[in-house]
């Protein structure tokens, strides 16, 4: 499961300018300061890929990176702005819809949800819209190194995730905890990764 090259290939609008081929994908999506850049930049290290997307004008756009010439992974416009007009999250939603309702080669969505705070409704129906679309999903948790000090209790935050999705689900999305700045978590999704588009 090893990373060799990653090409940004390009930023896309809408779903139906996403590119064209059938090689499998990988959506990475979550609250906008969940670690999101972080996370793909540990997966790829390569610091300038995923800044690509963090320019002005490309974080409200889907984002395409070719991995090892054979599969994508995908940075979707992060969701739940505090300071976003109502308008604008609505955009966000009807957009990012169209993408997942759609795209035929996406193998799963890796929903982000940030340990280091207690679950939060958004991404609770974040996870509950994709689970009744039938969209498959792997839950990562971000930022969990933040064990020490008042309020940062990682491991609990965990499992009151699970527990408020166990009550929606038959069959428990998988999950794995990461930590970007340590690279926890790093091999085991990208092993994952490898396993559920079965080469
Ligand atoms: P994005 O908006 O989802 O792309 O989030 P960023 O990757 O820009 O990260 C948002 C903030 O969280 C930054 O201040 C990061 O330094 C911090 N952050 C990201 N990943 C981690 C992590 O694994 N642990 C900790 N402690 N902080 C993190």
């Amino acid at each position: 499961a090893k990373i060799k090259e990653v090409e940004f290939v390009k930023s896309s609008g809408r779903a139906k300018d996403c590119p064209k081929d059938d090689r499998p994908e990988f959506a990475m999506l979550g609250r906008s300061n969940v670690g999101k850049s972080s996370l793909i930049n540990a997966l790829v290290r390569k610091k300038e890929v995923a800044l690509t997307s963090k320019k002005p004008g490309k974080t409200q756009l889907i984002n395409h990176f070719l991995v090892n010439k054979s599969w994508y992974i995908v940075d979707l416009p992060g969701y739940g702005f505090a300071n976003a007009p109502e308008s604008a999250r609505m955009d966000w939603s009807a957009f990012t819809k169209g993408y997942f309702l759609n795209r035929e080669t996406l193998v799963a969505v890796l929903l982000l949800i940030d340990a280091s705070v207690p679950p939060q409704k958004i991404d609770l129906d974040c996870a509950n819209w994709l689970g009744r679309n039938n969209i498959p999903m792997t839950f990562v948790f971000t930022k969990c190194d933040k064990m020490k000090g008042k309020g940062k209790r990682p491991d609990e935050n965990i499992k009151n995730f699970q527990e408020l999705m166990r009550e929606n689900y038959r069959e428990h999305p998988a999950w794995i905890m990461t930590c970007s700045n340590t690279g926890l978590g790093r091999d085991e999704l990208l092993l994952h990764m490898s396993q559920l588009r079965n080469f």
